[in-house]
């Protein structure tokens, strides 16, 4: 009896301080004895909970299963069971307990009472299901990027840090094929039939964009050509960003390749109509010219009509400017551009050049200032360098409004002659200013302000300053004016 009464202590002190729910559950459900923990658990005293079904707090589509189960025990199918099942708090929200339930059996083997543990593995369960949530959530966005990688309309491709091909969506496959006809190794910068713009010349490894991208270097709009045959190639403009983790450790780099043969053809069109056109228009502009001199020389003509071929003059001479601009255009395009070097008066021509405009600028109510030595000899093709300073000052006073001024100044550097035409006029948007050398290019406010132009000016510029080993800079604010400055390399003659 000593031993029972023993057993019995230990048990309802095991009860009374387990921290897990513990539960005497008769046959038929009734909740014999509960302990605290339990009580606890469900948000009950433990008087109250006494006396209750199992079945009252347990959530109703649980309960099958473990009825089920508690019938198997009573069948004698089981011993026990383990289920994990939801409870019903008093204050009606869900606890999740993991049940053990062992059935007691007496002497004659009628089931006496279940011995029931509850673990509450609310948090758990919570855990889990935010977890499954977030695992959903990431495995959507996963689905979408892969859609989206697959469908865009342009070449992607993921190199990693040791310039390995590691991923590359089906367009840029495609593309693979055409640039590297016998196969590729999956490693960048391998060489292929791959071109710079003017088709023929090979690209280097070191311009290969997947190499220049694994040197860490990120890039847009690097424009070329793929493919050996003309009449099938693609151009494509690529763009490489770095790829970096949280911390900003580098793992690689991203290229987006965009299939640009439509406009390239489209601009080779447009290039060789342009020059067809102006070489077109050059022979009757030459003979209209050479005729109104021809009248104009003339004596006998009314006044009134003077003036008007004067009026006829001077438009044609535009119209001769403008088809010289674009056939020069068209010879930059064909890569052409034969300098003619000669002694020159570099300052002989700046001050020419001030003095033609000097009529434009005072009808405009533009000063025009200009500070330059006496004489500054330079070897250089002096009909295509007044070409550069007529259009710089041109496009100053052109771009200025009434009451500004424009400044020229020439100075001999230890190196290079550097010119500079300052102005105060309306200035280019700073997104602007990497694009004005472009052919064709027009600035927003140009066009806002309906000032005419053709947007050839300053590519020709650029061009005729590269030619002579020079280059030409910009600064420039909207609205308070720019300034161009070039700079032409000295020559030995
Ligand atoms: P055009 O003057 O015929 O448009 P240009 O090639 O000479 O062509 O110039 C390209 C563009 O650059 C112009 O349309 C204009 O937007 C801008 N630009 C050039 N020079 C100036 C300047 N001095 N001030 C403000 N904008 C300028």
């Amino acid at each position: 009896m000593q031993g029972s009464s023993d057993s019995s202590d230990l048990w309802n002190l095991t009860l009374q301080h387990s921290p897990i729910g513990m539960a005497l559950v008769a046959p038929d459900g009734r909740l014999l004895r509960v302990n605290p923990a339990m009580g606890d658990m469900l948000g009950y005293d433990v008087a109250e909970l006494s006396q209750r079904g199992f079945q009252e707090i347990t959530h109703p589509d649980d309960l099958a299963d473990d009825l089920a189960l508690v019938q198997r025990c009573l069948a004698g199918d089981l011993d026990s069971f383990r289920l994990r099942k939801r409870y019903l708090h008093r204050d009606g929200r869900v606890v999740w307990g993991d049940l053990s339930a062992a059935l007691v059996r007496g002497a004659d083997g009628t089931p006496l009472h279940f011995i029931s543990q509850i673990l509450d593995v609310t948090e758990q369960q919570e855990q889990q299901e935010r977890l499954t949530a977030a695992n959903a959530d990431l495995e959507r966005e996963r689905q979408v990027l892969e859609a989206i990688f697959e469908t865009v309309g342009v070449g992607l491709l993921l190199i990693g840090r040791d310039g390995r091909y590691e991923r590359m969506n089906r367009r840029h496959a495609e593309t693979m094929l055409l640039a590297f006809p016998d196969g590729h190794d999956g490693m960048a910068g391998q060489l292929g039939a791959v071109y710079q713009l003017d088709g023929r010349t090979p690209m280097t490894q070191e311009e290969m964009p997947s190499y220049r991208a694994t040197q860490g270097e990120e890039f847009d709009d690097y424009a070329y050509w793929v493919g050996d045959d003309p009449l099938t190639r693609s151009a494509y403009s690529t763009s490489a960003r770095q790829v970096r983790s949280a911390a900003g450790e580098k793992l690689g780099a991203a290229l987006a390749y965009q299939d640009i043969t439509d406009l390239m053809r489209a601009m080779q069109v447009r290039d060789e109509f342009v020059s067809s056109v102006s070489h077109e228009l050059r022979t009757p502009l030459t003979s209209v010219l050479g005729y109104l001199e021809i009248i104009g020389s003339r004596q006998d003509l009314p006044a009134d009509v003077t003036a008007q071929l004067r009026v006829v003059q001077r438009n044609a001479a535009r119209l001769e400017t403008l088809v010289s601009d674009l056939l020069h255009v068209g010879e930059l395009g064909e890569g052409r551009l034969p300098l003619q070097r000669d002694a020159v008066d570099l300052a002989a021509v700046v001050r020419h050049a001030v003095e033609a405009a000097r009529a434009l600028a005072s009808r405009s109510g533009v000063t025009l200032e200009l500070d330059a030595p006496e004489h500054l000899g330079a070897l250089l093709d002096e009909q295509r360098i007044r070409q550069v300073v007529d259009n710089l000052l041109s496009n100053a006073v052109k771009y200025s409004r009434s009451g500004g001024s424009v400044s020229v100044a020439l100075r001999r550097g230890e190196d290079s002659d550097e010119l500079e035409v300052r102005d105060t006029g309306i200035g280019i948007a700073p997104g602007e200013v990497d694009h004005v050398f472009d052919r064709f290019f027009r600035g927003g406010e140009a066009l806002q302000q309906q000032i005419p132009g053709t947007g050839l000016g300053l590519n020709i510029v650029g061009s005729i300053v590269s030619a002579h080993g020079g280059e030409v800079s910009l600064s420039s604010e909207l609205g308070v004016g720019s300034t161009f400055r070039v700079t032409l390399p000295h020559r030995d003659g």
